[in-house]
């Protein structure tokens, strides 16, 4: 996040080069009116310009959150084997400051150029330069922002907000939806994960706390393409976020004319696109915000290094998305999801948490899973955002997003 500066101190990555301007000061200089061989002229003055320093940032970061979530980032990679690493993004829902933004595994910023795998710095003299760099590039990727990912079953949050927007459902209709196992779209049979035991009746809530696809399936088919891409669009889930890092890559979805029946309904679950982690979050602050967007951001202050006097950079005023309303239900329902659903790994005993879990296939048929917890404290009026994302997580425990909340706790 940080990133590192160049031989010339130029930044080359993170905010050392997305705020260059702002921290790189000027160099001192020496003006004086020299011959056409270089010498200095006689009776010519010398005007001596001071060199001026850079300016000073304020990070949002809290060092403490921060150093809490890489320890425990790295301890949930370790433990699970996750072979493609992980990382955790916390933020203020009211403001967009980030919190925390880690990525594991790291690198040490004092040696940017040295690679952080024991086994690659053994043979790294006989590396190609080209496959050097590639490899570096890797290293440093801020996968929070870079990286995209099929977020699975926590984009249900989406269509619950939506669908309790448009007032298609309410969150606890007794027994207005039916779980058989699947359900059939456009020829199409799509299974519930919990197919071989199927929920049967349920409310919306219970469907967010069982996670049962049908239901969110029926409900993306309620609201129609149009409906649900304007909701994408409001969510900020179909641009880049902007946040004050170089690098950020958008997300993957189907042009809105390309989507079929069969299409919508797996994104209504969460499957088939790719969003980043940062767009992930930004959407779950955004309801946490009690339906008004966010707009993440990394600095908050710039302290001038001559006067030192500190400018607060304004928080941005976003648009509502959704009614308050509609946020503190869909609050409500993620509140259940932890004190008695498939998040009840999160429950921490004297606050009211909300998430919800996800598991996706990384890519099409590549046997790798993505799984990952989202979540807020305290849901009547949350003031942290947390989504912890664990990559092809080979271990014992599998990978279910359920069984990784334990570390989103400890964070
Ligand atoms: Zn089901």
């Amino acid at each position: 996040m940080i990133g590192f500066c160049g031989n010339d101190n130029q930044g080359l990555n993170g905010i050392e080069a997305k705020y260059d301007d702002v921290l790189k000061g000027k160099n001192g200089t020496i003006e004086k009116n020299v011959d056409a061989s270089g010498s200095t002229l006689k009776d010519s003055e010398e005007k001596y310009n001071e060199p001026i320093d850079g300016n000073d940032l304020v990070l949002t970061i809290d060092s403490t959150i921060q150093a809490i979530a890489e320890k425990y980032l790295e301890e949930a990679c370790i433990d699970n084997k996750c072979t493609d690493g992980g990382n955790v993004i916390i933020m203020n829902p009211k403001t967009g400051d980030i919190l925390s933004m880690v990525t594991y595994p790291s690198y040490d910023l004092n040696k940017p150029f040295e690679i952080n795998s024991e086994e690659l710095k053994s043979g790294w003299d006989n590396v190609s330069q080209e496959e050097k760099n590639k490899l570096l590039n890797e290293m440093w990727r801020n996968k929070a922002i870079s990286d995209t990912y099929e977020p699975g079953s926590t984009f249900k949050l989406v269509t619950a907000s939506a669908s309790l927007e448009e007032k298609i459902t309410d969150t606890d209709n007794k027994g207005e939806f039916n779980c058989s196992g699947g359900i059939e779209i456009a020829g199409v049979r799509i299974k519930c994960w919990r197919y071989y035991r199927p929920h049967g009746s349920e409310s919306l809530r219970e469907a967010l706390m069982n996670s049962c696809n049908p239901v969110f399936i029926g409900l993306g088919q309620k609201i129609g393409v149009k409906k649900y891409y304007s909701y994408l669009n409001k969510f900020g889930l179909l641009r880049k976020t902007g946040i004050d890092l170089p690098g950020e890559a958008n997300s993957i979805f189907l042009k809105e004319e390309k989507v079929g029946p069969v299409e919508l309904a797996t994104i209504s679950f969460g499957q088939r696109f790719e969003v980043t982690p940062i767009q992930m979050i930004t959407m779950v602050s955004t309801i946490a915000n009690k339906g008004v967007y966010v707009k993440p951001r990394l600095v908050k202050a710039i302290i001038d290094s001559k006067t030192k006097e500190k400018k607060n950079l304004e928080v941005e005023k976003g648009e509502r998305v959704i009614s308050e309303d509609t946020a503190e239900k869909v609050l409500s329902m993620m509140n259940s999801v932890v004190s008695e659903g498939t998040g009840k790994n999160a429950k921490v005993e004297g606050y009211e948490i909300g998430g919800k879990t996800g598991t996706s296939e990384d890519g099409v048929n590549t046997g790798k899973y993505v799984t990952s917890f989202i979540g807020t404290a305290n849901t009547s009026d949350p003031e942290v955002t947390m989504l912890i994302t664990l990559y092809n997580p080979t271990g014992e425990g599998g990978h279910q997003g359920g069984d990784y909340i334990f570390y989103a706790t400890q964070i």
